[in-house]
């Protein structure tokens, strides 16, 4: 035999040994697919990575529900008290905001329909203002529902910020922006609290913003503020922007 045929030999003898191999991989790959069970579906993981919070800024959040206790605030379409949803509405937006930001200070001017300040509507306004004081707050928000007997269509949401309040300003316009991303098409507003009374708003000198979610005198839009989606979708616009803005704007301890 030749140099050249023994090489020959030797590449056939390589390709059927590679061959063979290659029916061997295969014959293991069946049976180990036919041996494998099922897989089990297992539930989703929550891939998102841990985020360290640690250093996020721990400033102070007044929260407000408006009214409350012996005041029952505007009455919805079908007798709905304001009271009641401006207490849902806020405890929401303080459970997210916590989560977001675990070294949030959140303090409630009333977290049940228990209210700390005497039955007086002047009072009871200069106490709300006064849980913001005593609290070195750095930022307050008072919500509010709408109603308006004499024009049941009305469907805008409202914000009542100071002229000179940029910062409330800014968190509106992100709310707003939030809103829209999710679905939520009803007129808004941000408007000058010099034009209207409201106390919470204008004798502050920290960002301080009165929000009216909307009209629950309209029977349409009451239903939908009752939902718990709507309750979602409005905690989650709002937190997500005031959230933002701090991480943005404020740093750990100032
Ligand atoms: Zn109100």
């Amino acid at each position: 035999m030749s140099e050249k045929n023994t090489d020959m030999i030797r590449h056939i003898r390589h390709l059927i040994l590679l061959s063979g191999l290659g029916v061997l991989a295969a014959i293991m790959t069946i049976s180990v697919h036919f041996l494998t069970p099922e897989p089990v579906i297992k539930p989703k993981e929550d891939k998102k990575e841990k985020v360290d919070t640690s250093q996020y800024p721990d400033v102070t959040i007044v929260l407000d529900p408006g009214h409350g206790g012996y005041d029952s605030g505007t009455i919805g379409y079908s007798e709905t008290k304001e009271k009641d949803l401006t207490l849902t509405y806020t405890l929401a937006i303080g459970e997210r905001l916590k989560k977001l930001n675990p070294n949030l200070n959140i303090v409630y001017t009333r977290d049940s329909d228990e209210i700390s300040w005497e039955k007086d509507e002047e009072k009871d306004l200069i106490a709300r203002v006064d849980v913001a004081k005593e609290n070195n707050a750095d930022y307050f928000l008072s919500i509010h529902v709408n109603a308006n007997t004499n024009d049941l269509e009305a469907t805008d949401y409202d914000f009542f910020v100071r002229q000179d309040d940029k910062v409330s300003q800014a968190i509106a316009e992100s709310i707003i922006d939030n809103l829209q991303e999710n679905g939520w098409d009803y007129e808004s507003f941000i408007l000058d609290v010099a034009n209207y009374p409201l106390y919470v708003v204008s004798d502050q000198d920290i960002p301080a913003m009165l929000y009216e979610i909307g009209y629950f005198s309209n029977p349409d839009m009451e239903q939908v503020l009752l939902k718990d989606e709507t309750v979602d979708l409005i905690a989650d616009a709002v937190a997500q922007a005031y959230h933002q803005y701090i991480l943005e704007h404020d740093e750990k301890s100032k």
